[in-house]
């Protein structure tokens, strides 16, 4: 077990032991933000034929090189083609079909004029300058060629994609399975919504704080519930959550002090901890285990890998700041997303402010980011207490100052963003 490690070998110690929760076919109108689960080849051209972008008139290119204003070259209407309609006659020398915007361009045509740089009569279309083969004519194939790897598996769906798969018909694509993420909150003075409010209690943030961040990255999550400081109990509600759930998140009771139960109910539960503590600030406190009932049925278990178990701080900022810095990346990467997208890539970051404590640990400083600004510059929260949680709404990054030193405004550091925006 490693003890007070840096975040990141908690993360990817984690993250060795989890797999993707299987995949489902998925109706497409429900894939915003889903991961693909099988690469996609293109089943078909698109667009599937030459057509017109342009309402308009398609003819043979060769007809009117010679046109010019003094001498322009009239062609006779032998066709009108609406969208959706197919051609009923090919184009010969002279002729010239009346097309509208997405129209198949006939056999015998080459290029496209739009109406408006064309003189026309419901007969006849003049045309007064020459026009170079191809002009205006949308190739088959010229978006998307048939055989072509659209898309790889572990892709996240987005506008564009969804777009695109329906552009082949594909309205069910095998999309990874959305993880269960059971949250359980510990601690005695914890008031649950609706509870009346009583001195010495506090309301629970930890709860909405984790299930929200669990469903933006695209997770159901489930509240198991609020559990009193006592071991028995909190394992008896952790190995409930083990049977339901695909990742386990509980917060408060991972530091030292007398009522601080999390670690020993995770082991009692059949959690193996990974990780205890990490040198990290907010966030040391805390305790990484995985539950793997594989070892005793290997046909058992839910998905690829083990259900990972995470013992968070009840500071609520600590709590949140080791959701985004270890426990993300696992749950991305039980969501099925490719290896190299479940770590946040690495910004440089220019600080707009100070940061004038130093720590023993390395401290992740939670702030603004402006993506617009050409040097990211990042604001660092006003509030950087492992209790504030309030700073923690607006940020979008978190900015690495390493243990033993302080930042001043201006120096520029590592840092990462907590979403995709
Ligand atoms: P603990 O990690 O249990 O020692 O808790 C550290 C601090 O976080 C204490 O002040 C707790 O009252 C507070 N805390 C624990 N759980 C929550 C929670 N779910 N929501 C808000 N604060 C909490
Ligand atoms: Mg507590």
């Amino acid at each position: 077990m490693l003890e007070r490690c840096d975040f990141r070998q908690a993360r990817d110690l984690m993250m060795e032991h989890v797999g993707p929760v299987g995949m489902q076919k998925a109706p497409l109108s429900a894939c915003a933000g889903r991961i693909l689960a099988r690469a996609v080849t293109a089943q078909e051209d698109v667009p599937p034929f030459d057509r017109s972008p342009y309402d308009g008139y398609a003819f043979r290119a060769k007809d009117v090189e010679a046109a010019s204003l003094q001498d322009p070259v009239t062609l006779r209407i032998v066709d009108y083609i609406a969208a959706g309609d197919v051609p009923h006659t090919g184009i010969t020398a002279g002729t010239a079909a009346h097309l509208m915007t997405g129209a198949p361009v006939p056999e015998g045509a080459d290029a496209v004029l739009p109406f408006e740089k064309t003189r026309f009569t419901d007969e006849e279309v003049t045309i007064s300058s020459p026009v170079k083969p191809g002009s205006n004519v949308v190739r088959a194939g010229e978006d998307i060629r048939k055989g072509m790897t659209l898309c790889g598996a572990g892709v996240r769906i987005d506008a564009g994609l969804a777009g695109t798969l329906a552009g082949q018909g594909i309205f069910e694509p095998y999309v990874y399975k959305k993880p269960l993420v059971g949250v359980i909150s510990t601690g005695s003075e914890i008031l649950e919504e609706g509870e009346t409010p009583a001195p010495g209690r506090i309301y629970n943030s930890n709860r909405y704080a984790l299930q929200t961040a669990c469903e933006l990255a695209g997770c159901r999550s489930i509240y198991i519930g609020t559990v009193i400081d006592e071991t028995d109990t909190i394992a008896q509600v952790i190995a409930s959550a083990l049977k339901t759930c695909d990742a386990v998140i509980l917060s408060g009771g991972v530091s030292v002090g007398d009522f601080d139960c999390t670690p020993a109910a995770m082991e009692k539960a059949g959690v193996e901890i990974l990780a205890h503590g990490l040198a990290l600030k907010p966030g040391m406190a805390g305790a990484y285990g995985i539950f793997d009932d594989r070892k005793s049925d290997p046909s058992g278990g839910q998905g690829d890998g083990a259900i990972p178990v995470f013992g968070l701080s009840g500071n609520p900022a600590a709590c949140m700041t080791a959701f985004y810095a270890v426990v993300l990346p696992v749950l991305r990467k039980m969501m099925g997303f490719a290896p190299e997208d479940c770590i946040p890539a690495k910004l440089r970051v220019r600080l707009s402010g100070d940061y004038s404590r130093k720590n023993q640990s390395a401290r992740l400083l939670r702030g603004k980011v402006d993506l617009t600004a050409v040097v990211q510059e990042m604001q660092p929260a006003a509030g950087q207490g492992n209790q504030m949680l309030s700073t923690l709404a607006g940020s979008n990054a978190f900015a690495e100052i390493p243990a033993g030193t302080t930042v001043q405004a201006g120096e520029t550091v590592d840092a990462f963003l907590m979403g995709d925006i």
